[in-house]
């Protein structure tokens, strides 16, 4: 197991759920992390070891300026974990609008492109790139056609990188999990709590914790090894849409 100790990362949408519990992990670790999100005043909870900035990955300027603060801050970059992003809604795509259609896109695609384009000149030799797939971007799931796609083009881009980058020492990882307990819901359902906690009822679904061990254990193999994936799922779920639940 490689040592991640005095490295340095990034973790975009470290504000809640898995982007926390990773920033978390990688500072009991020995990194330093650089965690942003839009809601920048919740990112203080994160301890010591972190430096929070304010980012909105929609946002080219926003993305410029936390790169350049970060890079300040942590004096050069080994790790990147794209992992901010949003489900709007889990309606027949009929229902879908142009606004939703744009901020999931944007989020998800266009905001981890950028953001990988941005710190890619700054990832030292040896660095990792992490990319927060889904379930949803192996196998479609009904009822979530546009958070479907946004994650098959992660799982594209993922690749595409893997490609562009072969003989240079940076890896690059997928990590595409089943369901996981977060704010999530809360934010597909718009704030709706007895929605949003109706998707977990009636199984254990996967902790935050437990998705930022699989991100470690992707960044601490031997510097030959990249994992270029892991799908992690509840052992109550077999695919995106199919959930066993108690009564
Ligand atoms: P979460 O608790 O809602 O966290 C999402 C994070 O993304 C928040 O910190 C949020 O921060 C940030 N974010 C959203 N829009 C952003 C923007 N424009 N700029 C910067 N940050 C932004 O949900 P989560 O489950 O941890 O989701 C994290 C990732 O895992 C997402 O990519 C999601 O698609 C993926 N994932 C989740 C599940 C699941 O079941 N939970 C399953 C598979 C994959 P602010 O609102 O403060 O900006």
């Amino acid at each position: 197991m490689a040592s991640l100790r005095g490295k340095t990362a990034i973790v975009t949408g470290a504000s809640s759920g898995i982007g926390a519990a990773t920033a978390r992990a990688l500072v009991a670790e020995g990194v330093r992390v650089a965690a942003g999100a839009r809601r920048a005043e919740r990112l203080a909870q994160l301890g010591d070891g972190v430096v929070g900035l304010p980012l909105d990955v929609t946002d080219a300027a926003s993305c410029e300026r936390f790169v350049a603060d970060a890079v300040d801050a942590l004096g050069g970059l080994d790790v990147l974990v794209n992992n901010a992003g949003l489900a709007l809604g889990r309606d027949p795509f009929w229902e879908s609008s142009e606004d939703d259609e744009r901020t999931v896109l944007e989020t998800n695609v266009n905001g981890l492109v950028r953001m990988t384009r941005l710190v890619l000149p700054h990832l030292r030799d040896g660095g990792h790139v992490v990319n927060l797939g889904s379930v949803a971007g192996r196998q479609a799931y009904p009822h979530g056609a546009v958070y479907v796609t946004s994650k098959f083009a992660v799982r594209g881009f993922t690749y595409a990188l893997r490609e562009d980058l072969l003989g240079r020492p940076i890896r690059v990882t997928t990590v595409d999990p089943g369901l996981v307990e977060t704010d999530f819901s809360r934010v597909r359902f718009r704030g709706d709590e007895e929605h949003a906690r109706g998707v977990y009822q009636g199984v254990e679904p996967i902790r935050p914790e437990e998705v930022a061990e699989c991100i470690v254990f992707a960044l601490t193999r031997p510097p030959h090894v990249n994992v270029d994936e892991i799908v992690i799922k509840a052992l109550a779920q077999s695919s995106g849409a199919r959930i066993l639940r108690s009564e």
